[in-house]
């Protein structure tokens, strides 16, 4: 049962290697899934252009080198790369002499929203009904032990229920007197336009991470529009779902025109488009089932599927 509050994205960045082992782990497996969904589907859907965590000498090297660490003990390859040598490999870059990166050649991209619709046709090619428009408004157990999935088109009573509700799972834990202790941001991504289209696509132009001092930057290659996305990592105001606006941040987009401006002058032309999106931080667990993919993920909503459902 799918509600109509939209809080997808054109595409999500995809790599090996995450700052936490936790994370590292399970890379692979979203590799897996993932192809395992393209050969199904005959669709490409992940993009390998490579990724860069980037970060000034001495203002960041904990978390630059929890991310090395989190490789080397996964047997992750990946190339270390000085200023002169960023710039020689992407001349897009303007790093300044004190940049340093880590490249990961298999980061890249997922083509996220046609992630979601293939993944929902192929369900329905294996059996599965996906009622749109259909919000859950409680859910509740039976006097058997059945579960009751109260919609507003008609209550469905089944064995298990998988609440991936995203921001608004609590309204939907909520009738079982469940409230999980997450926390709801308000993020924005803005697209930046630049006539330099052809450098910044993703055969030529990775996806890329700068640990600034306070925030993480990031950027994706263009796809699915002319634009260059960038956004700054878990940095938007605490809101609920119903306090959350649709007004972007100017102080926000103006941080990433500046960060634009210093490393990668071609794309800082004009904004395209600042979306906004909702974001997750925190977890929990059954017989009802919750698959919440907090900050981090899209990617990992494909293995999501392929995970048993024992509690
Ligand atoms: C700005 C931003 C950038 C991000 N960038 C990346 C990235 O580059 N790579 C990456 O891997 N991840 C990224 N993420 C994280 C990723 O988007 C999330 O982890 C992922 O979308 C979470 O998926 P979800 O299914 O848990 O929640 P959501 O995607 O929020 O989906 C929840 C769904 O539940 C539906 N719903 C809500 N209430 C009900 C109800 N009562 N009944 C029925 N349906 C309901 C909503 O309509 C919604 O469709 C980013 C997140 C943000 C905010």
């Amino acid at each position: 049962m799918r509600a109509v509050y939209n809080n997808s994205c054109l595409s999500a960045r995809n790599r090996l290697t995450y700052h936490d082992d936790r994370y590292t782990r399970l890379t692979p497996a979203t590799y897996e899934a993932w192809a395992q969904l393209e050969r199904e589907s005959g669709q490409q859907l992940v993009y390998k252009p490579g990724i860069l965590q980037l970060a000034l000498k001495g203002e960041t090297d904990v978390i630059m080198e929890e991310y090395a660490t989190a490789m080397d003990r996964h047997h992750i390859p990946y190339d270390r790369l000085s200023s002169e040598q960023l710039r020689a490999r992407y001349p897009q870059f303007t790093p300044p002499p004190n940049m340093v990166a880590l490249y990961q050649k298999d980061g890249g991209l997922v083509d996220a929203a046609l992630g979601n619709s293939t993944h929902v046709q192929l369900a329905r090619g294996n059996g599965a009904v996906v009622l749109d428009l259909c919000p859950v408004l409680k859910i509740s157990r039976t006097a058997d032990g059945k579960m009751e999935v109260v919609t507003t088109k008609a209550t469905f009573t089944c064995q298990r229920v998988i609440v991936t509700a995203g921001a608004w799972i609590n309204r939907v834990l909520g009738s079982i007197g469940v409230q999980l202790p997450i926390t709801v941001t308000q993020e924005q991504v803005t697209y930046f336009a630049t006539p330099h289209i052809r450098d910044f696509t993703k055969d030529k132009f990775p996806v890329w991470i700068y640990h600034a001092k306070t925030n993480d930057f990031y950027g994706l290659p263009i796809y699915s529009n002319s634009g260059a996305k960038i956004g700054i990592d878990a940095s938007g105001p605490v809101v609920t779902t119903d306090t959350r606006t649709f007004t972007p941040d100017p102080e926000r987009v103006n941080a990433c025109r500046q960060l634009l401006r210093d490393i990668l002058p071609n794309v800082s032309g004009a904004l395209a488009c600042p979306y906004l999106r909702l974001s997750t931080l925190s977890h929990l667990t059954p017989p009802v089932i919750v698959a919440l993919g907090v900050t981090v993920s899209d990617v990992f909503d494909c293995p999501y599927g392929l995970a048993p459902t024992h509690t």
